[in-house]
Formats: structure tokens, sequence, C-alpha cells
């Protein structure tokens, strides 16, 4: 069973489900549209938020309908949206290669804080 960090947790949605309220020079700053909880992330001296702390936070976003973090994937989305999403990949792609495009998701929510220096 999958951990769900003490970050992610929401007592409103299991997760909290974030969405950027300010882009700063020297922070990013979030709200989860469940609870209304709010996140600031510091940039630090290269400009860049702490990509651990932004992942922990985030487990609604990388969640994968396989592996460890299945059960959690379909608590948050539903079981109907887990038959949907096997239903589209019926035929055309691998259980490798649906959770291969997770992790692409996963990794350019990194990358997308990463980048959050530019803002
Ligand atoms: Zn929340």
């Amino acid at each position: 069973m999958l951990r769900i960090y003490e970050e992610a947790k929401c007592p409103k949605g299991i997760v909290h489900d974030y969405k950027v309220s300010r882009k700063l020079p020297d922070a990013l700053i979030e709200v989860c549209v469940l609870c209304s909880k709010k996140v600031v992330y510091n940039k630090g001296k290269d400009g860049r938020i702490d990509n651990t702390k932004y992942a922990r936070a985030h487990q609604r976003d990388t969640a994968q309908p396989f592996h460890g973090s299945a059960e959690l994937f379909e608590k948050l989305y539903g079981h109907a949206e887990v038959i949907k999403l096997y239903k589209e990949m019926r035929g055309k792609k691998s259980k490798q290669q649906i959770a291969r495009e997770w992790e692409e998701t996963r990794r350019s929510i990194t990358r997308q804080a990463r980048r959050s220096k530019l803002y």
C-alpha cells in the first residue's frame, strides 16, 4: 500500500489538488482547490524550489494507475476512470507504455516546478 505523505493529505479529498495561485520572483504560491490550503515554495539561491517537497505535496498529480500507487489512483479518480483508461489503452499500449506515459507526466510536473524560476 502506498504511503500518502503528510504534506499531501487533504481533509476534503484524500490528497490536495493544488493549483498555482501566484508566481513571484522568489516564491511559488499554490492553493488547494478542495480545502483552500495555501503552500509557499520559496525559491533557493539558484531560483529553484525544493523538488522533493513539491513532489510529495503533489501526489494527486503523480499517482499512477499501476503498481504501488494504483490504489491511490483509483481512490482519487474512481473505478470508472481506471476502467476508461484501460479501455482506451487496450490493444494499443502495454502496461509498461502506459506506466511510462504516467512517469513522463510526473516528470513534466517536476520540470514545470523547476522552470518556475522563469516567472
Ligand atoms: Zn486540500
